[in-house]
Parts: C-alpha cells; structure tokens; sequence
C-alpha cells in the first residue's frame, strides 16, 4: 500500500508554483534582497492578517521571541514564565537574553499553561509570561492577560503554531504585549526556508526591533545598541505574500480533517483526542492524541505504512542543555505525561479525506487490539 508521510511540503508547491516562480522572478528582477518593498509589503499584510499595527519581520521563530525580550530589556537577573509543555526553543529565547525561564505546568486538557497555576510561580524578578499556542490551539488568554495586568509582567505570545487561530473571535498574535512567528517550512504559513516575524501595537517596540534585527543600527553604518543580523529576505517575504493568501482557505481545510479524525476517533477507550473549549478556534498545526502505549501505536502506524510523529519526545527541563536548572523527572509530571504519551497524526491541507480514514482505521485498529489484550489480563 502507498506510504503516507507525516508531512508532505511537496504538493502545496505544486498548487502554487506557478506564484512561486513569479514571486521568485520579481526578487531576483529587482536586484534587491534585503530589507525592501517586498518585506515591506509582507510586514503589512501581515499585520493586517493577525490584527496588530505593526508587524516586524526578522530570520526565524526563536529569534522573534528572543528580540521581543531584548527589545523590553529584560535579561540578567530576570524570570520569565514558560509553560513546561514546549518546544524548547520558547525556553531558549529566554535563555539567550540572559532571562531564567520558569516553568508552569499545562492544563491536562488543553496542553497549555495553566492560568490557575501562574500566579504560585510569579516573584519578585518575574518581568513577562511567555504563551506558547501549543498545536494550534490558543492558550485561555484573559485570566493570564489579568494576572499580568496585576502584576505589571508582559505578555508574549509565541504563536509559531498558530498562525490564523482564534480565542473568544480574536486572532492569535493580537492577544498579548507581543507575539512571535515562525515561518519554518513546515509551520501553517511557511516560508521556502528560515523566517520569522513579531507582531504587536507597541509602536516603541517595533521600533525598537527594527533597530535590533539590523546591527542595532537605524542609519547605515550608525550603531546605538549591540543588535543582531536577524532579517526576514526579500525572497522569503515574497513567497510568503503567495502563501499567506492560501492561509485561511488551508486552515479551513485542516479543521475539516481535524472534525473527521474527532469524529472518527472518539469513545476509543485509553486514547485521548484533543480538546476544544468552546471560546476556542484551533488551526490544527497538529492533530494530537495520547496514548499509554504510544510507541506501539506509533509503531503500528509505521507498519500500516502512516508514519506520525511525537511532539515532543523529551520536555525541555530533562533536556541536557538545562542541566543547569537542577530540575528532574518528576518536577513537572504533567508534562512529562504528555510527552510520553503524545503521537501526532498526518494533518496536511493537502491530505484527502480518505488519506485520513485510512489513518483512523489503522489508529481504531491497534487501540481495540490494545483494549481486548488488557481486559484479558484484567
Ligand atoms: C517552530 C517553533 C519555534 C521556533 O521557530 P523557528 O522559526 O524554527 O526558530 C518556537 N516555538 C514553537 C512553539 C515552535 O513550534
């Protein structure tokens, strides 16, 4: 039987390679790669699209993220909340700004920092909640927007997975101080490569921005702070103009896919399938389930010829490069659960309905197998 690939980038490009090529060919006629009329352009569509004033783009994701806490000036001797349950690279960010990131554990249900468990971690040195829009899914934003309101922390919104998502009908990128996007390849709205962007109404902050993701320089060859090189290329913002056209009908395809795996997989007994509070709008940048023998499944996947694959296999406070942290198995047990539990399943676009069924016939099949197995040892 045909293989199906977890992902598969190939046939968006095809759909749209005729864009592509032009937008390729207007760059390369223009003679212009850096910072021009294509960024320009993006930056404003962009914004646009996620509700905000501004929009700066810079190299990638983790970038974004880490400017953002540059540009607010907080670094050494700083906390900034994170959940437990990440990519690590919404710690990273943190880290590189010379910040301490502070883990909160998730809401069970959603995956997401749990707003009830943020104010235990707030100190004294705590200076902004980071969000991470784990899969798609809006993290509950207005108890966290509260509780930093009262404490006077920032929030950020690392919405690399939810491009085009919703909470309570506002559009992910909007919802807090300020918020990180990546444009990796295979993100909802990706770019041929690395790009990233910020959004935000802080018109001092974008400002701010534009000055570090240039050599901290606003006139050539002028430096006021130590900045970085991070931009987002004339190519990139002009393949991502092709795209970000496509973004909203490709996610309206991807909640019908995610509506046929609910469907189809719900009442199985020992898997859970995701969780979606009424206020929220998902984008589906994954199709998560758990399961207490996941690597089986995963396994019988594979053998089915679906491969899958698990976001993520180890959170990052096990992760050696936060050794320094001290922290153990044990420390943060819900997120340890998911990520030993967690499978995410082919959610494409471009996939058919019937490459779906086939995924949760092959998914009914090993859970019920599972089932009887147990109750015969019962
Ligand atoms: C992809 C991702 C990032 C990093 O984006 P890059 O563009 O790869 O640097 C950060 N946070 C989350 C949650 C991500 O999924």
């Amino acid at each position: 039987m045909k293989s199906l690939p977890y992902l598969e980038l190939k046939p968006q490009h095809q759909d749209l390679r005729a864009e592509l090529n032009q937008a390729f060919n207007d760059v390369l006629d223009s003679g212009w790669f850096i910072q021009g009329k294509q960024l320009e352009a993006f930056e404003a569509e962009y914004a646009t699209y996620c509700g905000s004033q501004y929009c700066v783009g810079v190299g990638n994701g983790m970038d974004a993220l880490h400017l953002i806490l540059r540009a607010y000036g907080i670094g050494e001797g700083d906390e900034v909340i994170v959940p437990s349950n990440t990519y690590i690279a919404s710690w990273l960010a943190v880290s590189y700004a010379g910040a301490t990131p502070v883990a909160v554990e998730p809401d069970l249900a959603t995956y997401n920092i749990d707003p009830a468990k943020i104010a235990a971690a707030i100190t004294p040195k705590t200076k902004a909640i980071m969000v991470v829009h784990l899969y798609g899914q809006l993290a509950d934003m207005d108890p966290i927007i509260a509780i930093a309101r009262e404490h006077g922390l920032k929030v950020i919104e690392d919405a690399a997975q939810s491009h085009g998502a919703t909470y309570k009908g506002r559009v992910s990128g909007g919802l807090g101080d300020a918020a990180a996007h990546s444009f990796y390849p295979g993100k909802n709205l990706g770019a041929l490569g690395d790009a990233g962007g910020v959004t935000t109404n802080d018109a001092e902050l974008a400002k701010q921005l534009k000055v570090l993701r240039n050599y901290g320089s606003q006139i050539k060859y002028h430096n006021e702070v130590k900045g970085y090189n991070s931009r987002l290329d004339e190519l990139q913002a002009a393949l991502l103009r092709v795209k970000l056209h496509r973004l909203d009908g490709w996610n309206v395809q991807r909640r019908a896919l995610a509506q046929q795996y609910q469907e189809g997989l719900k009442d199985l007994p020992g898997l859970v399938i995701p969780f979606v509070p009424e206020w929220s709008e998902p984008v589906w940048h994954i199709y998560a389930v758990r399961h207490a023998k996941r690597d089986a499944l995963q396994k019988h996947l594979q053998d089915a010829g679906i491969g899958s694959l698990v976001h993520y296999p180890i959170p990052p406070h096990l992760q050696p490069a936060y050794a320094e942290l001290q922290l153990r198995v044990g420390s943060f047990p819900l997120s340890e659960q998911i990520h030993a539990e967690e499978l995410s399943l082919p959610l494409d676009p471009y996939l058919a309905p019937e490459d779906v069924s086939r995924v949760i016939a092959a998914v009914r099949d090993f859970v019920l197998q599972a089932e009887s197995a147990t109750s015969v040892t019962r």
